[in-house]
Order: C-alpha cells, then structure tokens, then sequence
C-alpha cells in the first residue's frame, strides 16, 4: 500500500533560532532635542526660524507660522528619533539589532519596554 502524501515544500529554510541581539541607545544631540520641545510646542522648524534670524528676527512669537495638527507634528518627531516602539507605540529609545542569515533585523523600543538581554 502506498504511503499517504504529504505536503511538503522543499524551498522553505529550516527556522533559525532567534540570535542575540544588540541593544543600542539612541542618542540625541542637544540641538535635536531642542528641535523636538519646538515642534511638540507647535514652534516654527529651524528652516523657518532661521530665514527668520537672517533678517534679525528672534523672538518665534513674531514669526509667521501655522503650526502643524498634533498628527503631523508626531510624525516630525517620529523623523528624528527615527521611530515607535513596537510594543507600545511610543516613540523609541532604543534600538535592538539582531544579524541573522546575511541581513539585519531592527526592532525598536522605548525605555519600558526594551528587552532583558543581558
Ligand atoms: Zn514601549
């Protein structure tokens, strides 16, 4: 009697375990944090401040600009710090690097939320 037919496909690669990853800490420079507390306050951006400054205007309550909705103003942050925490939504601190198989993997979390590994 013949055996019963399974299905199997011979193209998918046996699963690697997990390797341990690197734990980096993002690191803003002062001016980037500045930059941030100016966006989150809905201040004009340093390429709207500094068109500003080149004709001798400093205070940013004379210049003119339309803040962005909260929505966008997250996403300008987002750029900077480079991205969400994938457990909770908060922007990252961290960034974990697993090098499996010829390619990098990046997870990022924030504070609470990165991984024990050590
Ligand atoms: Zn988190």
């Amino acid at each position: 009697m013949q055996k019963p037919q399974t299905f199997q496909n011979v193209n998918v690669p046996n699963p690697v375990k997990k390797p341990r990853g690197k734990i980096v800490k993002i690191q803003l420079t002062e001016e980037q944090k500045e930059e941030i507390k100016h966006i989150l306050a809905g201040h004009p951006p340093k390429k709207v401040r500094d068109r500003y400054e080149k004709n001798g205007i400093t205070d940013i309550n004379l210049m003119k600009y339309r803040p962005p909705g909260k929505r966008n103003r997250l996403d300008a942050v987002r750029k900077i710090v480079g991205g969400l925490c994938c457990t909770c939504g908060n922007f990252n601190t961290h960034v974990v690097k697993y090098k499996t198989q010829g390619i990098t993997i990046v997870e990022r979390y924030c504070s609470e939320h990165v991984p024990d590994m050590i």
